[in-house]
């Protein structure tokens, strides 16, 4: 059996016309002679009955405290009426289809409500009705414990429902369907004229999308590198062939650049000018306790530095106010990362960006990077203007 994952993002399912394009999709897959798994996520967006933010609202609007478990149960909703919706339009246009729910396709997770990991899949229900020449369309984004709760995989997680079913499935391919066309060199809200990559490793899309690109989510994207799942990323409403990921082999040096905003810096120096190896284990360890997660972390003989979530940035000071310490907390830094792995093999890719920037008068606030990903922080403000400056000396 030639299996194929098609996932349908909440735009692509959200009215008849948009499944219309989906169906055209599913049926041309089939047609060329794939058992076709299809994964949805729940229609349209904020405001639309059956969206995922429309029903959050809906639990907070009653005012009572949100259980999570029980708010699972309601989320998991929305993709089991998607995919009830999509298997019927399958059924209009000809071709037999049954929906199935997370659960029901063999989806088994972690206790963990509203940000459950998927820890294994029982393929065979699937495989069952694919044998029966029905095209599957499974509820994304959400799974069943052991002990029969429902749960959900964490905001955007329909991707992973995919890229985990593909796996399990031993699918030859898993398409991703949205709004774009592919995954861009950098956010075409900042470069209209941005390109879409055609190829991507696996490598450079984790870091993508670890590092803030939207596309895909960064969960399902890790399951595709490890278990070598063929991945396509195309839109919906076009003929697009999209981007392809896989394991291709560099042939630039930067690929493409990701960005976060919202970013809070913290820089710690002790009073007495002596910050010691003990204090730094203090810093991180009380941030741990308190459930902070940092990043671009370096620690040097002075000082220790690191960035958070801006919303915590208060909190950090809180946490860190000793009179053994100095803190410094600057709101409003926005993250920008180049990736590249063709940069492993390249000398004085750090000189061009420093450089890069420094004519451009950005001040460059912190930087770290691994061997594929060179990040910079900056102020938000000079986000855009570095964005566009290091596109072009890259030549994106
Ligand atoms: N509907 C869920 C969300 O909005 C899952 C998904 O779309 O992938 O987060
Ligand atoms: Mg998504």
């Amino acid at each position: 059996m030639r299996i194929i994952v098609q996932k349908f993002g909440g735009t692509s399912v959200a009215n008849p016309e948009s499944r219309e394009k989906a169906v055209a999709k599913i049926i041309k897959a089939k047609n060329e002679g794939f058992s076709v798994v299809v994964v949805v996520s729940a229609m349209g967006r904020n405001g639309d009955p059956y969206a995922t933010d429309t029903l959050i609202n809906l639990a907070k609007s009653i005012g009572a405290p949100l259980d999570f478990r029980d708010l699972d149960l309601l989320l998991s909703c929305g993709e089991i009426i998607a995919a009830v919706v999509m298997a019927q339009a399958l059924e209009k246009a000809g071709y037999p289809a049954i929906a199935l729910s997370g659960g029901q396709a063999g989806i088994v997770t972690d206790q963990n409500f509203g940000e459950a990991k998927i820890i294994g899949i029982n393929p065979e229900n699937v495989l069952k009705r694919l044998g029966e020449g029905k095209i599957v369309v499974v509820a994304g984004f959400q799974g069943v414990t052991a002990g029969g709760e429902i749960t959900t995989l964490g905001r955007g997680g329909s991707d992973t429902t995919a890229t985990a079913l593909g796996s399990a499935l031993k699918a030859e391919l898993v398409e991703i369907y949205t709004d774009v066309e592919g995954v861009m060199a950098v956010d075409p809200r900042i470069i209209p004229e941005a390109k879409i990559l055609r190829e991507l490793t696996y490598q450079e899309i984790c870091e993508m999308a670890n590092h803030g690109a939207k596309v895909v989510h960064p969960r399902a994207v890790a399951i595709a590198r490890d278990q070598k799942v063929p991945l396509k990323v195309r839109s919906t409403f076009t003929e697009d062939i999209g981007t392809l990921i896989g394991d291709g082999k560099p042939t630039r040096v930067i690929t493409g650049i990701a960005h976060q905003v919202k970013i809070g810096r913290v820089l710690v120096k002790a009073k007495n000018g002596q910050l010691t190896p003990e204090d730094s284990v203090k810093i991180f360890k009380v941030l741990a306790e308190a459930g902070i997660s940092v990043d671009m972390n370096s620690i040097s003989p002075g000082q220790v530095g690191f960035v958070v979530k801006q919303e915590v940035l208060d909190k950090v000071g809180e946490l860190l106010a000793s009179d053994d310490f100095l803190v410094e907390l600057l709101p409003g830094c926005a993250k920008i990362s180049l990736i590249g792995i063709g940069m492993q093999d390249v000398l004085g890719v750090m000189a061009r960006v420093v450089e890069t920037l420094h004519q451009h008068d950005i001040k460059l606030l912190h930087t770290v990077d691994s061997e594929i990903t060179i990040s910079c922080l900056v102020l938000e403000e000079q986000m855009e203007k570095a964005i566009k400056v290091l596109y072009n000396e890259f030549g994106l």
